[in-house]
């Protein structure tokens, strides 16, 4: 696939002059949907104490993180995937190129859709994109999410009913995220 080996070449391109952190994200970003941007969002929203509930299939499009008692919704979008306005976005394979382009405004008609049915049933949204989660820009992620969730928890244990339920079954909570905090203690400046 040409996005992949896109990213491989730029992989080979400058990997030893990375940072392991830096190398980690890289590496994230090839192994692709679902994986890394996703996963280092949960993390960041894990440890500033929220819960959330991932991949509800009950709402339109069945968006990746929901916070119900707050009405909010991320979404986490590759840049190529879902067409964001910048240089990964913008890249359109050089073969095929009516395949990919049809199939590409698809995804975009789609997420619009989507967007639109959440908004309707009252729920804010807020899209977080692939190039918004590199190492040099993930700082500024967690005072963007604050501000977008609202009042964070006073203790991760201490909150609702709701939210003891959702961490009793395990449910939305990623149970890695307590053990691997330390990996992403740079956020926090
Ligand atoms: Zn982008």
């Amino acid at each position: 696939m040409i996005l992949t080996q896109w990213l491989g070449r730029r992989r080979n391109q400058g990997m030893d002059t990375l940072t392991p952190t830096e190398r980690s994200h890289r590496m994230s970003l090839v192994r692709g949907k679902d994986t890394g941007p996703e996963i280092l969002v949960r993390r960041i929203v894990h440890s500033l104490g929220y819960r959330y509930r991932m991949h509800v299939h009950e709402l339109p499009g069945c968006p990746d993180l929901v916070f119900p008692g707050r009405q909010c919704i991320i979404l986490i979008h590759g840049c190529f995937w879902h067409q964001h306005k910048c240089k990964m976005g913008n890249r359109m394979p050089k073969s095929r190129i009516n395949f990919w382009r049809t199939k590409l405004e698809a995804n975009k008609r789609r997420d619009a859709k989507q967007r639109r049915s959440l908004r309707s049933l009252g729920w804010r949204i807020l899209t977080i994109w692939e190039c918004q989660l590199s190492p040099r820009k993930v700082e500024k992620l967690g005072e963007r999410l604050i501000e977008f969730l609202g009042l964070r928890p006073h203790r991760a244990s201490s909150s609702s009913g709701h939210l003891h339920r959702m961490a009793r079954s395990g449910s939305g909570v990623d149970p890695k995220s307590g053990n691997q905090r330390h990996h992403h203690t740079s956020i926090h400046g």
